[in-house]
Parts: C-alpha cells; sequence; structure tokens
C-alpha cells in the first residue's frame, strides 16, 4: 500500500473511533482535537497527515523538532512541546513551540517567564501531572497541584491553558480509565480558580484515546496509531 493511502486509513479509523467514543459519552466532536505525536517520525509523513486535516503536532525533543519544524516551515502547523524539557532548551523552545503541554518545575517556570519577558510574549502551558505518581516520569504530584498552581500564576508570562497526563502504560486501555477519571476530576475542581483560558484536558494515546474521551479529554496526543511505527 502507498503511504498516502495508508495515512489516510489510519486517520479514517481513529475518526470513526473518536466519533464512536463521542456518542457513546455524549459529547460534540468538535470538541476534541487529534494532535499527530511526531517523534520519531518524518516530515513526509507529517506533511500527508497535516493535508489529511491535522493541524496540531507534539514534539518531544527540541534538537529534533527544530530541523523538522524549519522544513516543515510553509505549513502552518501548531506545533507543541510534549516531552521532558530542560530549562538549558528553553530559549529555543519558545522560538519553535506554541504551546508547552509538560510544565512540571517551578524552575522551569521561572525559565520560561525570563524568556518570555525578553520576546515580549506570553507563553501557553499546560501542566503536567503526574497521576500514576511513576517514579520514573515527570509532572506534578496531583497532592500538590493546588500549591503548585498558586506558584504559578505569580507569573505573568504563562497562561495555564488546562492539564495533560501520560498514565502508566496498560495492555488493557480500560485500566487506564480511572486515571483519565481522577485527572477529569482534579480539572473539575481547579477550573473555579481559573480565567476562561482554563480549558484543556491532554490525554489519551494511540493505546487509549477513546477512553480518554469518554472521560473528557480535548486533546488527543496519537502517535503510531496515525503515523504507523516509530523508526
Ligand atoms: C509518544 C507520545 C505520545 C504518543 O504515543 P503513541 O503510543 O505512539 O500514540 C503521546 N504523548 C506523549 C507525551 C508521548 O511522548
Amino acid at each position: 500500500m502507498n503511504l498516502k493511502t495508508e495515512l489516510r486509513e489510519n486517520y479514517i479509523k481513529i475518526l470513526e473511533n473518536v466519533q464512536k467514543a463521542c456518542e457513546k459519552s455524549g459529547r460534540k466532536i468538535e470538541e476534541i482535537k487529534i494532535l499527530g505525536a511526531s517523534k520519531k517520525q518524518s516530515p513526509e509523513k507529517i506533511k500527508i497527515i497535516f493535508e489529511l486535516g491535522v493541524k496540531m503536532f507534539g514534539e518531544n525533543y527540541v534538537q529534533e523538532a527544530e530541523k523538522k519544524i524549519l522544513e516543515l516551515k510553509n505549513f502552518p502547523i501548531e506545533w507543541h512541546f510534549i516531552g521532558r524539557l530542560q530549562t538549558n532548551k528553553v530559549k529555543k523552545a519558545l522560538g519553535l513551540f506554541s504551546m508547552i503541554q509538560t510544565l512540571d518545575r517551578i524552575n522551569l517556570a521561572q525559565e520560561i517567564q525570563k524568556q518570555a519577558e525578553k520576546r515580549d510574549l506570553r507563553i501557553p502551558v499546560l501542566i503536567e501531572i503526574n497521576i500514576g505518581k511513576e517514579l520514573t516520569k515527570g509532572g506534578v504530584d496531583p497532592e500538590k497541584l493546588e500549591e503548585f498552581i498558586e506558584e504559578i500564576k505569580k507569573f505573568d508570562r504563562i497562561k495555564i491553558k488546562g492539564l495533560m497526563c501520560l498514565p502508566p502504560y496498560e495492555e488493557n486501555p480500560e485500566k487506564t480509565r480511572p486515571y483519565f477519571a481522577k485527572m477529569r476530576e482534579i480539572f473539575e475542581k481547579i477550573k473555579p480558580y481559573m480565567d476562561s483560558e482554563f480549558r484543556e484536558l491532554s490525554m489519551g494515546t494511540s493505546n487509549d484515546y477513546t477512553i480518554a474521551i469518554e472521560e473528557g479529554a480535548t486533546i488527543i496526543r496519537i502517535g503510531e496509531a496515525l503515523f504507523g511505527k516509530r523508526i
């Protein structure tokens, strides 16, 4: 099968599943944004998927992203950073991405504030939650979220647009449902204390995006189910 046909079939399958998950949970399909998780995927594939209708892509590594974003500069793609961001990469990242989905540390916020001031920008971010409390993963401990947000609110160059998580991998996607439900609960709990820009819940990957939608996701981040296997 040629590449375009293969990617189109992947995309159509995803749209069908999104549709079903929306029907099942009484949501509107327009509420869901598909982000192509394009780490280790070629610019050629990104182009094709963009033409199919995916306007948002997420990258995990600043250096890898820089090359691709430059190569794809004529495409009006909305690039999000979804990896672990080191403070020494913030300066470069702010020139490449329109959203940082993985804010999880005060020192990272400090650096974003500093670099954003220099460029006279306000930076949209999501706060990453370590919903499975995994030692190997980034993200704010859910118990410390309120305290964390109070600190972040002091940085006037940072716009908190919502929350993001990457729960522990489960073979059976049903097992991730409690994590997504918990995210939604946290989201609803803090929403009254946030401004109207706070509305995104970024959760769900290839394996579990339908469950994430049923539990309230507004951005699903799909890699291999959309692009095929990473190289
Ligand atoms: C790689 C990645 C994804 C996509 O994972 P797939 O299993 O390929 O769908 C989503 N979110 C983050 C943060 C990732 O690093």
